[in-house]
């Protein structure tokens, strides 16, 4: 490439320059000195040499004087040596000498050459090392020095084929057939050219964060045996400005020279988020040539020359239109949560790599997690096992899984126990939120209450468990959920007559469960099955959801609507903990001396009261 030899040329000049500033220092200090054959004496010598009449020529410089000597006559070694001094103040220097009859001139040396060279150079010289130190660094990339700039990062990992399998992703049978079908295209691309069937270019795999989808797509890699390409999203969107669109159109080139092959685009939404949408409002010009690169890359080969687009984002709604065309990613896989039974081969894969004690079934734990991403799980597995570490313990039992699921759902405990009032309010609270769950039908079963403040902020906690994955919530397993949520609330309410700031969560939690319930499940027999809530998912995972234009009238109604839901809610909760006071007082008796309850544990308080279980 010339920008190379450019390159090239422009540093030898470099080392021209440095070769022709020490030459001159060597003129200046060394060898013109030595030609001049000057000799330096003291001042004092200088008027001896004067008052003796022994000077024949002087010459006065701003800082020195050089003069010559005629010498006795009987020295005719030097026959006319030259000599200078260091100029000292000196006001009768030139009555003196205009006494002497010598000769005199004054003399103004005009700077020496590497004088003036230095003067400007030396100042500059150290910007200059600092900027070619900086450039050899940059170069340091690549074989093209600063100018492989774009070079993809995926060079650095191409030929590097993936060691994982799908024996490393638990819980993803479903998702791993669909990929059989991109393996045998990888392994035998001719089978599928013979018969002029076409695979879709780019897979896109969706689903939530941890779910294993940067794991699957390495292992479809591994599986094919093919080299894997992977670049993230955001680190397209750290480059500088231009080098995106350069980047994508490197990745390909090297791909395409290596096919059979899959490039991998991990969080494609940072690059690929719709150009219209409400985020682009301040629109970012350099993702936009990115895409847009992306998109002429993947009309610009077929399909059928062995290489294969994987991407992966948890936000397929903020993608780009044009990303999804056929064409392009139009096969789309969900990666789910992991089912009771995929959270046990997660459990189990993870697990193999830990010394496990007898005492441990990872069947239970599978039963408990429901909602655990398989990352979840990875780290529920290593946070264990450190628990295990600090006890010094040789294997991880299973109160270390118990205080790890702990751990991950409410944060790390704080040993810092709450007292006095605060520990019974506490107490109260959760015993309201345990018992109302305990009471009604539909809800999660409890797993644990606990007045043990967490290190996200809470002061207690009581843990629900799922007993199935649940999918579809009836409006009576909602109104139920709400009751739950505002238990807590509900039990202050009643033994203290006041309500404290510890509820705010959980009225801001059933308040969104009210609206989405009102705007988007159409549970309200006022408003209709009717969405008032704004485009699916324009709301990033549940967030805020931005509701369309509604008419004031409308707004009103789904605010009268919210209310009557929590005010319902409220009553419900209410009018348990009034008919079963006697329980809530039990259980919060319980809690403030142990602090940490088994659901169990209320079940226990609950039927030895003898009032009636069920409400
Ligand atoms: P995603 O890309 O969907 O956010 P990752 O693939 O990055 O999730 O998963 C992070 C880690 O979690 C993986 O490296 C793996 O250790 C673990 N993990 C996630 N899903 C699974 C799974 N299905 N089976 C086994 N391990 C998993
Ligand atoms: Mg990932
Ligand atoms: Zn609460």
């Amino acid at each position: 490439m010339d920008s190379n030899l450019k390159l090239k040329t422009r540093f030898s000049f470099v080392y021209v320059i440095i070769a022709f500033l020490a030459l001159l220092l060597l003129q200046e200090y060394v060898i013109g000195p030595l030609v001049a054959g000057e000799e330096e004496v003291p001042y004092s010598r200088f008027r001896q040499d004067l008052a003796q009449g022994l000077i024949d020529k002087v010459t006065v410089e701003p800082e020195r004087i050089v003069y010559s000597v005629t010498g006795p006559e009987d020295d005719t070694e030097k026959a006319d040596p030259r000599l200078k001094a260091v100029r000292i103040e000196d006001r009768d220097l030139v009555r003196d000498l205009v006494d002497a009859g010598v000769e005199f001139q004054a003399h103004t040396p005009s700077k020496s050459v590497s004088g003036q060279v230095f003067g400007w150079i030396l100042p500059i010289l150290p910007f200059v090392v600092i900027w070619w130190f900086l450039m050899k660094r940059m170069g340091k990339g690549g074989p093209g020095g600063m100018m492989s700039f774009g070079k993809s990062k995926a060079t650095e990992i191409s030929g590097e084929m993936s060691t994982v399998t799908f024996a490393d992703v638990g819980g993803a049978d479903e998702v791993e057939v669909e990929l059989k079908e991109i393996i045998d295209f990888l392994n035998h691309p001719d089978r599928f050219a013979k018969i002029g069937a076409k695979l879709p270019k780019g897979i896109l795999l969706v689903g939530p964060p941890g779910t294993g989808k940067t794991l699957l797509a390495k292992a479809t890699a591994g599986e094919a045996g093919v080299p894997f390409f992977s670049i993230s999203g955001s680190e397209f969107v750290e480059m500088f400005v231009g080098v995106g669109a350069s980047r994508v159109r490197d990745l390909f080139d090297q791909a395409k020279a290596k096919a059979p092959c899959i490039i991998f685009i991990d969080e494609i939404d940072a690059i690929g988020q719709s150009r219209s949408g409400a985020m682009a409002v301040k629109s970012n010009d350099e993702r936009e040539q990115t895409l847009n690169q992306l998109l002429y890359e993947m009309d610009g080969f077929d399909a059928n020359e062995g290489v294969v687009i994987m991407a992966a984002t948890n936000r397929p709604e903020v993608l780009d239109k044009a990303l999804l065309r056929a064409g392009r990613f139009d096969r789309q896989i969900v990666v789910p949560l992991p089912t009771e039974k995929g959270r046990l081969q997660i459990l189990q894969i993870h697990a193999a790599k830990v010394s496990l004690a007898q005492d441990v079934e990872l069947d239970k734990l599978a039963q408990i997690t429901t909602g655990f991403s398989g990352a979840d799980l990875a780290n529920l597995v290593n946070e264990a096992a450190l628990l295990a570490v600090r006890r010094g313990a040789q294997k991880v039992t299973m109160i270390d899984f118990d205080l790890a699921i702990e751990r991950i759902v409410a944060g790390l405990q704080r040993d810092m126990p709450l007292e006095g009032d605060i520990r019974a309010k506490v107490a109260f609270h959760e015993g309201g939120h345990a018992l109302v769950s305990h009471l009604l039908p539909l809800t999660d079963k409890v797993h644990k209450v606990s007045i043990i403040p967490t290190s996200r902020g809470a002061l207690g906690f009581t843990m629900e468990m799922p007993e199935e994955d649940r999918h579809l919530m009836s409006k009576p397993a909602l109104e139920q959920r709400l009751a739950v949520m505002l238990g807590g609330r509900a039990a202050e309410l009643l033994v203290f007559n006041e309500t404290s700031t510890g509820a705010s969560n959980d009225l801001e939690r059933a308040t969104d469960l009210a609206r989405r319930m009102v705007t988007e499940f159409g549970m309200s027999e006022a408003l209709g099955p009717v969405r008032y809530a704004g485009p699916a998912g324009s709301g990033y995972l549940g967030g805020q959801v931005a509701t369309r234009n509604l008419s004031p009238d409308i707004e009103n109604l789904i605010d009268a609507e919210i209310r009557r839901l929590l005010d319902g809610a409220h009553e419900t909760a209410l009018e348990l903990l009034t008919t079963h006071e006697t329980d809530l007082r039990e259980i919060a008796r319980v809690l403030q001396e142990e602090e940490v309850i088994s659901g169990e544990t209320v079940s226990e308080i609950v039927a030895e009261t003898g009032e009636s279980g069920q409400g």
